[in-house]
């Protein structure tokens, strides 16, 4: 199968890199060229583990390249796939489809013979039959299936979820895409790996509502932390007296400071834009967005508790920019709004991240990058752990203690046992502990 991906970000590469270690002869297209030469040079524009060797391993076995030419392998391909960006409108909040209609706009020009063209961009429900009219527009001649593919890989581990997924949803309303999408994905075992064929709008809505149930789950998990401390619980007990449920399940129940990245803060809000739009709003959606969006800041707030209200003028170590670890990408990490509220409150910060320090410097620049954890403790009178590196759950907190002004720990990722940082003489708060 001859597979053409336009957009080469985290989703595009990932996908691309997989699908050619499928069998599938992949050609991976970007607009950027410093991305598309970068990899042409052996080099992977974003931090996500186990992705080197398998780009080496495929390219080296001739089946995936990387170019800007978009029209070239469109034309020569069975399959392409959309993977560009759609990010939240800033006027609305609605799903920004400009990336993806411009490059369904170049497909359309582009395409030979007949074409299945596949949304694994996160698209709102109605955006396969818009494709199919713009596509018509531009080429009248061209013969096309339009299909929904959602993502629902998890960047850290993105490549295990590509390659074993816990199931993979294709849309479409025509019956010769549904034979070539199930070749794409025939590698699969479908025992384990099932692929679930729906009509598109139904793959559409089921991604979006997948991702809002998830940080549904997160943001419910905040408030019963947040209701643990006051009567004196503890969350992570409540989490596990409730995940071990299997109707529940253990996974999306750890408290934190608000869930963050490229996809969750968008998806939640466009879902509550289409589900307005079409009469039948999804208010516990558009309750969540608002919990969550208050999270942040309060969680500055926790900080300055524990500095006993005056953060003005001190010194508050960062550990962690990006919105989770194993990631490179800070796009809408709670790190953003707690650096900001805390620059508000007159902090002066110093941070450190294994992996986001190159994307934070440009949107947070008010900080003072450090080279580690030792640099980031000198001189502070608190460090916040604000994502869970695991470069941050082995501290020696005898020698941090020594770095310090004063020794105060804020843990919003509750890695530590509380008795552990006591012990060393420090103050310590997480997040819904407080038994
Ligand atoms: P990204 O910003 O990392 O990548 C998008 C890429 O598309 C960019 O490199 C951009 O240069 C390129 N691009 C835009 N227009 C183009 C064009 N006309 N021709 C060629 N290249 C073009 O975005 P991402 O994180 O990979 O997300 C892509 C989509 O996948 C989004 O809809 C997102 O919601 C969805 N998704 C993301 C994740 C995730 O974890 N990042 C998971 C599931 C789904």
């Amino acid at each position: 199968m001859r597979i053409a991906i336009i957009g080469t970000g985290y989703v595009g590469l990932v996908s691309g890199v997989c699908l050619s270690d499928f069998g599938h002869d992949v050609v991976c297209i970007d607009k950027v060229e410093e991305k598309i030469s970068m990899l042409n040079s052996g080099r992977v524009p974003i931090f996500e583990p186990g992705l080197e060797e398998l780009i080496k391993k495929n390219v080296a076995a001739g089946r995936l390249s990387f170019t800007t030419d978009l029209a070239g392998p469109v034309g020569e391909a069975d399959v392409v796939f959309l993977a560009v960006g759609t990010p939240s409108r800033k006027s609305d909040g609605h799903a920004d489809l400009a990336y993806v209609f411009a490059a369904a706009r170049e497909i359309a020009r582009a395409v030979k013979g007949f074409t299945v063209v596949v949304t694994k961009s996160t698209v709102p429900v109605g955006t396969g039959d818009q494709l199919e009219r713009i596509i018509a527009e531009e080429n009248p001649d061209a013969d096309v299936a339009v299909v929904s593919n959602p993502e629902f890989l998890r960047e850290g581990a993105a490549i295990e979820d590509f390659m074993a997924p816990d199931r993979v949803v294709v849309g479409m309303n025509d019956d010769r895409a549904k034979t070539i999408m199930a070749d794409v994905y025939a590698a699969l075992d479908p025992q384990k790996h099932p692929v679930l064929f729906t009509s598109r709008r139904t793959a559409e809505l089921t991604k979006y509502a997948a991702n809002a149930f998830l940080a549904l789950k997160l943001a419910y998990i905040n408030e019963i932390a947040d209701l643990c401390e006051q009567v004196g619980a503890n969350v992570q007990d409540v989490s596990k007296g409730m995940g071990l449920d299997s109707r529940i399940g253990q996974k999306f129940l750890n408290a934190g400071p608000g869930y963050g990245g490229s996809c969750f803060p968008k998806d939640t809000l466009a879902l509550v834009k289409t589900a307005q739009d079409h009469n039948s709003p999804i208010r516990l959606i558009e309750t969540i967005v608002g919990i969550n969006e208050t999270r942040k800041r309060a969680m500055a707030r926790k900080v300055e508790r524990a500095l006993e209200g005056d953060i003005r003028g001190k010194t508050i170590g960062i550990l962690g920019l990006t919105f989770k670890p194993d990631t490179d990408d800070i796009r809408e990490s709670p790190a953003l709004a707690i650096v900001q509220a805390l620059l508000d409150k007159g902090a002066i910060l110093q941070a450190y991240d294994p992996e986001g320090m190159p994307a934070a410097r440009g949107l947070m620049p008010e900080i003072s990058y450090r080279d580690g954890v030792e640099d980031v403790a000198k001189d502070a009178d608190a460090l916040v752990i604000i994502t869970e590196w695991k470069h941050f759950r082995a501290l020696d907190f005898g020698k941090l203690k020594s770095l310090m002004k004063q020794p105060v720990l804020i843990d919003l990722r509750n890695v530590y046992v509380p008795s552990e940082p006591l012990s060393h003489g420090f103050i310590y708060d997480s997040v819904g502990r407080a038994d």
